[in-house]
């Protein structure tokens, strides 16, 4: 089955197993979820929050929606993939709900789900961070700036890198950055040991938030 259809029978099976109760498959799969139905809507958060005008729904927003069952809306916006991991709202909400945790579960579900927005720019970085760092348990950095400059293509890839050179030579300069990592570069001793840590946190993340059981 391609990862596509995998992500849409995921999906399909949610919506069929939660039918109209979004909330209790937000308390199910979400971290910290179980907390969204203790908000009173006082909005703090929305104001406390460095993006104010800047979000399409604000946590207070999205927690309101969640209750309502807007379930198509709440896993598709982008909002939540804005969150910087501030803590403004956590330490200023008078329920202390832990704001910035179920801000970052709701964007891990949605992914789970394949219904982030297409391109949405936090989640093509965080996947090629991600992907960049699973491989030999250290970040290349020459590679992940490659990836990032060439995701769209040849020709922007080419524009982009140019555009950066002035930034790039300085790096190389201060050993920030070193051309040779393009051929492997360095990772850690212990690669195995590494990825079974990995494979076992995965595990026991699918136990607790997995989305079709
Ligand atoms: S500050 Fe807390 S209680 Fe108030 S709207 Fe935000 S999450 Fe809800
Ligand atoms: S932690 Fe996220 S949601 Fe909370 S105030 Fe900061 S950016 Fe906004």
């Amino acid at each position: 089955m391609s990862e596509s259809n995998q992500l849409n029978t995921l999906n399909q099976q949610a919506v069929a197993r939660y039918q109209n109760n979004f909330l209790k498959e937000v308390e199910d799969h979400v971290e910290e979820g179980q907390w969204v139905k203790m908000c009173m809507q006082c909005g703090v958060c929305a104001g406390s929050c460095p993006f104010g005008a800047h979000w399409e729904h604000s946590p207070q927003k999205l927690f309101m929606m969640i209750r309502a069952g807007k379930r198509e809306e709440v896993l598709s916006t982008d909002s939540m993939w804005l969150c910087t991991s501030c803590y403004n709202c956590v330490v200023r909400c008078p329920r202390k709900l832990p704001i910035t945790h179920i801000m970052h579960g709701l964007a891990t579900y949605a992914r789970r789900l394949g219904l982030v927005p297409k391109g949405q720019p936090t989640e093509e970085f965080a996947t090629l961070f991600w992907n960049n760092l699973a491989k030999t348990g250290r970040i290349n950095e020459l590679k992940l700036t490659l990836g990032h400059y060439f995701k769209d293509g040849l020709i922007s890839g080419i524009k982009t890198a140019l555009g950066m050179q002035s930034i790039g030579i300085k790096m190389v300069l201060a050993k920030r950055l070193n051309p040779m990592e393009i051929f492997g570069g360095h990772g850690i001793k212990d690669l195995k040991g590494f990825q079974a840590i990995i494979a076992k946190a995965r595990e026991i993340e699918d136990k607790k938030h997995g989305a079709a059981h």
